[in-house]
């Protein structure tokens, strides 16, 4: 899943970059607000986090200016110690959330995998389909009870099909969802990385769509 990351001091972008790494999602991190507003507009992300001092265009136009445009994805805001005023209005711009600086990195994730949820429909760290059952918090995957070990690439792959089941996504969506930025996949590289997935996960979860892509199916209401 990929987070769009706006951060101009790059000690801080960095470290951002590698805790959202390590929780699973795909972040793709710019440093001044006029990249952040074309990027944000054109590509698709799961949510932002977005700085409100920013070179060029600071976060908060950046924020009405996608709000305006009907960019919709949640984005988290970065506020400056003590500024009840930018926070104030940061929401009145139409953030979801936001967190004050210096800030755990924990509180971030954890917010921001919140973020991801409500916009799709979990409402707790765990996804289920087809007796997949995928640990958002744990990064832990099992299927019909069992658990199974997954590197993070794949784990990567099982939560965008999950978080999108009942959808056919194709293989160039899921390239640029679950591959980091300076990553450039082989053409057959999903393929191969779904093959290997379906011997571990040893059940019929990922379903193939000729000339369309995969689908994880979602699970008939009860
Ligand atoms: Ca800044």
């Amino acid at each position: 899943m990929r987070i769009l990351v706006v951060e101009d001091e790059a000690l801080i972008a960095e470290s951002i970059k590698v805790a959202l790494q390590e929780a699973g999602f795909v972040p793709e991190v710019v440093t001044d607000g006029d990249t952040a507003w074309f990027q944000g507009g054109t590509e698709d992300y799961a949510a932002a986090v977005l700085d409100i001092g920013l070179p060029q265009l600071d976060g908060l136009s950046v924020l009405r200016n996608w709000r305006q445009e009907k960019v919709n994805m949640p984005v988290i805001l970065l506020t400056a110690k003590g500024s009840w005023s930018e926070r104030v209005d940061g929401i009145d711009a139409g953030a979801d959330d936001y967190l004050v600086k210096p800030f755990h990195m924990e509180e971030l994730i954890a917010r921001l995998r919140a973020l991801v949820r409500r916009s799709g429909a979990e409402r707790t760290p765990q996804m289920e389909a087809q007796g997949l059952i995928l640990d958002t918090r744990q990064m832990k995957v099992s299927v019909n009870g069992a658990q199974i070990k997954v590197t993070p690439l794949e784990f990567r792959l099982l939560n965008y099909l999950l978080h999108n089941r009942g959808r056919v996504v194709s293989q160039e969506e899921l390239a640029t969802n679950i591959y980091y930025q300076d990553q450039e996949p082989d053409s057959n590289a999903i393929e191969v990385l779904v093959g290997r997935l379906r011997r571990k996960l040893k059940a019929k979860v990922i379903e193939t769509r000729r000339g369309f892509g995969y689908l994880i199916d979602a699970d008939d209401p009860a």
